[in-house]
């Protein structure tokens, strides 16, 4: 049976069911209302949209963050092919790899980080502390590369030492964004459908950062599958300096995201990515990230990170002052994690207060 949008009876949860899963969440996230940050916008003059967070840097898993849903469905996936060891890769601060040895760690796998020193940002701390600190303690395998590495022929040598050392290895993308990573996306646009509708809200924006793509893939997906209203999905884009191709990217891995949930696939022009919002580069700090960062602490209690979701929640308030959205309009801000961040780059912040 299908509706008027052409969605079969069939729930995300539904679909997922038959698929490979290993529980890392303690969900469903906290979902509330931003009257604080809101009112702030307002006293500048700014007429501001119904403004509301979903607290996905609450998974639970050692931080927390975007990246404990993707895993979900990938350590599900490894166990199932009888893998013991966990290969991802990410820069030096990744919330991806910190959060990897923590899944790798809480399903009793090796895991081993490839770390790429590829950020051009050199505070003191960004070496050390923040997730890099995390990714030591939570007992992954650290190895440290240059920028200029050949990241595949690393990668190559790794799992071709592992695999003579009798390890089954299991890579996972950067990011945990392939197709499978994203299911957990497509869930986590069922629970804010669900938890908007328990508090009577009709949502009609999801904003968030994006680079890898995984999340907005699945939120994209899942949206046009939950029930109610579908949110127009908008990506801030804190991660590709040569932006072209990201839209057609997000589609091809949306419409994978779609055939493994036999849902519809997105249209081009559900794709929205904003560019505006990057700055200099990916982890490359920006005066409006540490603006957003500080506002957001200071009228919500809640924190988010230098390198994603300060970054989109740069841009969301930058768009609300600008008039791209409309009053009436209600907004989901999915606050991606990444907090540990924050003492890697500690300096942004002190050299200000
Ligand atoms: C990885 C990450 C993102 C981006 O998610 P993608 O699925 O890679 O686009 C956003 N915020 C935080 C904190 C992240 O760690």
């Amino acid at each position: 049976m299908a509706d008027a949008k052409g969605k079969s009876a069939l729930t995300v949860s539904e679909r997922l069911a038959p698929l490979a899963h290993f529980p890392l969440m303690y969900g469903p996230t906290p979902f509330h209302e931003m009257t604080g940050l809101r009112q702030a916008i307002e006293s500048l003059g700014h007429s501001s949209p119904r403004l509301f967070i979903k607290r996905d840097d609450c998974t639970g898993l050692a931080g927390g963050g975007n990246k404990t849903r993707k895993l979900e469905y990938l350590i599900g996936d490894a166990l199932a092919q009888d893998c013991d060891t966990i290969v991802t890769a990410g820069a030096l601060q990744s919330n991806h790899a910190r959060q990897t040895a923590a899944a790798a760690a809480k399903a009793g796998l090796r895991c081993r980080l490839l770390l790429f020193d590829t950020v051009a940002y050199d505070g003191p701390l960004y070496r050390q502390s923040g997730n890099r600190l995390l990714d030591d303690i939570l007992g992954a395998e650290v190895q440290v590369e240059p920028a200029d590495a050949d990241g595949a022929a690393v990668f190559d040598k790794v799992i071709a030492d592992l695999t003579a050392e009798g390890a089954k290895p299991y890579i996972v993308p950067i990011g945990g964004s392939n197709a499978i990573g994203s299911l957990g996306y497509a869930r986590a646009a069922e629970e804010i459908s669900q938890q908007a509708r328990a508090a009577d809200v009709e949502v009609d924006w999801l904003v968030h950062a994006s680079s890898s793509l995984g999340t907005q893939a699945g939120l994209l997906v899942g949206a046009g599958l939950s029930q109610g209203k579908t949110p127009k999905v908008l990506g801030i884009n804190v991660y590709r300096s040569n932006a072209e191709t990201m839209a057609e990217d997000l589609l091809t891995l949306a419409h994978q995201v779609a055939s493994l949930l036999d849902g519809q696939p997105p249209r081009a022009e559900d794709v929205r990515l904003d560019n505006r919002f990057l700055g200099a580069g990916y982890g490359v700090p920006t005066d409006a990230m540490v603006d957003a960062v500080e506002l957001v602490a200071r009228t919500e209690g809640v924190l988010l990170d230098p390198v994603y979701s300060g970054k989109a929640a740069a841009g969301l308030i930058a768009r609300i002052c600008a008039g791209e959205f409309s009053a009436d309009e209600t907004i989901v801000f999915v606050h991606t994690g990444g907090m540990p961040g924050l003492f890697a780059y500690q300096d942004e912040f002190s050299r200000r207060t």
